[in-house]
């Protein structure tokens, strides 16, 4: 289980609007890495899933070599990527559940996921009999909540598997009861963002479907309405996306490769076209490939102008906390919910997409000090809106 304290940050107490924060106890220098976690639970997007996109059932690592993405994501079947020894996908070492097929990236993976909720979750050879609870519910999940997904049901599963599994039940319980609460209010407003219109339908239906699938005496309070309705709220506020793509993992490993000038010019050429590419035929599934709850990192508030970033370096479900400018000690160390484009729209613009997709009013430095600015959205920023809602 990951690690809830690290020397080089502290967790305080802020107001009541924000509720607790996350603060640096020593000076770092931009790029530093502040520190590492791996996710309590995590899992794989379901359309993602559904679509054959090759993931580590454990920790989110893609089993596709870069070359084979590449070809995937830009529906081009004779891309070749150049440095093919730059690619961190080792086939030889896939672990496979021999009950279920699932695919691990290794041994290990496949003993954490036994270990941690994979025997409740293990479907033996019903795993592609539509009938089985756990395929219902993942089929009710896509018929509900379209692509590109920001949450998803089987973390929830995966949650209460875990408790099923565990030896030391309060623990973990107590671990899940760590991360943020929603109010009664913003339940129903993540629910609603979650589910669309027919929110309060979709809920019960999921619900129905879990306690099915799931349902366990000691967690009860989990599969009542609200309970259910507060676990997703839970999940809604505090997950986090996981990207672990092959195709990031041999772009960084170029990067570090030791060559002439023409030879680094013509990569550099390379990858940025790649890049085109694969946001010109498959944006909606490039990001993420998953989410997970982290401990640490779901304690970082939003700001506008971040002074930390979250990226995933090594190609799977860890993440870094990484800064993105000195930072001395006993500051508050903040993400930025939006991505890059967004953070440079209007105050006005920002606040609404943080007030529709994460449900408060954002008051860092950048937005109070351009409190005056008159409530416009550009005629640009309009439009950009319809096709993009600009989260990351
Ligand atoms: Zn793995
Ligand atoms: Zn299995
Ligand atoms: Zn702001």
């Amino acid at each position: 289980m990951a690690a809830t304290t690290n020397e080089n940050v502290e967790v305080r107490e802020i107001d009541y609007q924000k509720g607790r924060g996350l603060f640096s106890n020593k000076a770092f220098k931009k790029e530093d890495i502040i520190f590492e976690e791996e996710p309590l639970v995590c899992a794989q997007f379901v359309w993602n899933k559904f679509y054959h996109y090759t993931a580590c059932e454990y920790c989110l690592r893609s089993l596709e070599t870069a070359e084979e993405m590449g070809r995937r994501l830009t529906e081009n079947s004779s891309l070749i990527l150049p440095y093919p020894e730059c690619c961190g996908v080792n086939v030889a070492d896939f672990a496979v559940c021999k009950q279920c097929q699932a695919v691990y990236c290794n041994e290990e993976c496949l003993k954490q996921a036994w270990t941690e909720y994979h025997q409740v979750l293990c479907m033996g050879s019903s795993c592609s009999d539509s009938e089985h609870p756990l395929n219902k519910l993942q089929e009710i999940w896509r018929n509900i909540h379209m692509p590109p997904e920001s949450s998803s049901i089987m973390l929830v599963s995966r949650m209460v598997a875990m408790v099923k599994q565990a030896k030391d039940r309060p623990t973990i319980l107590n671990a899940f009861t760590q991360f943020s609460k929603a109010t009664e209010n913003e339940e129903t407003g993540f629910a609603h963002k979650l589910l669309g219109k027919q929110f309060e339908e979709q809920l019960e239906l999921l619900r129905q479907m879990t306690k099915e699938a799931l349902y366990e005496d000691e967690i009860q309070q989990w599969f009542t309405p609200e309970g259910f309705k507060s676990l997703f709220a839970l999940i809604g506020r505090n997950s986090q996306g996981i990207g672990s793509s092959s195709i990031s993992v041999w772009v960084q490993n170029c990067d570090k490769l030791d060559i002439d000038e023409t030879e680094r010019q013509n990569i550099d050429e390379f990858i940025d076209q790649l890049y085109e590419d694969l946001d010109r035929v498959s944006a909606d599934f490039l990001n993420c490939e998953g989410t997970g709850l982290y401990q640490l990192q779901s304690l970082c508030n939003h700001s506008c102008t971040p002074n930390v970033e979250v990226t995933f370096p090594h190609g799977n479900h860890r993440l870094a906390l990484t800064a993105l400018q000195d930072i001395p000690p006993g500051e508050e160390l903040c993400i930025s919910y939006l991505d890059e484009c967004t953070q440079e729209r209007s105050r006005h613009s920002r606040q609404r997409i943080l007030r529709e997709n994460y449900l408060f009013q954002c008051i860092c430095p950048k937005c109070l000090s351009q409190a005056d600015d008159p409530d416009l959205t550009s005629e640009e920023e309009e439009e950009m809106d319809e096709g993009d809602e600009g989260v990351s």
